[in-house]
């Protein structure tokens, strides 16, 4: 585990079943589950079963079988949802330029209408 990993992070909680979720889809190594607060009709993250606390602790220190689990359990998703051809988006935030709330790695995957310009 990378030493800056805060096993406290919320989602850790999750992931220890220490507080709830409403989880939609899982793998051996990825958990998908609903937003929260959701910002579209859809919108559901994905999150490594492992600690990796961003997208560069994720890409440059996982596994190539936790890479191909995480991103077949994001395309599971999207065919959960009949997505693939109206279309969604996929968002990460990382670090404090990217106003990353949770740090343990996670995609917001976002749909069910019209999501407007990328920023503003
Ligand atoms: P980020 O700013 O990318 O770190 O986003 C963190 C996201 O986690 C936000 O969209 C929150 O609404 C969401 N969130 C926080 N706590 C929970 C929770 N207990 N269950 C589900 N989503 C959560």
């Amino acid at each position: 585990m990378n030493n800056l990993y805060d096993p406290d992070n919320i989602f850790a909680k999750i992931l220890r079943s220490e507080i709830p979720c409403n989880k939609i889809l899982e793998n051996e190594f990825a958990l998908a589950f609903s937003d929260i607060n959701p910002q579209a009709p859809i919108h559901i993250l994905v999150i490594p079963k492992n600690p990796y606390i961003d997208f560069y602790d994720f890409t440059k220190n996982a596994s190539n079988k936790q890479h191909e689990s995480f991103w077949k359990l994001v395309n599971d998703v999207i065919e959960h949802y009949k997505v693939e051809k109206e279309g969604f988006r996929i968002i990460t935030n990382s670090g404090s330029n990217g106003n990353q709330d949770v740090p343990h790695f996670h995609v917001h995957l976002l749909g069910g209408e019209n999501l407007g310009r990328m920023i503003g």
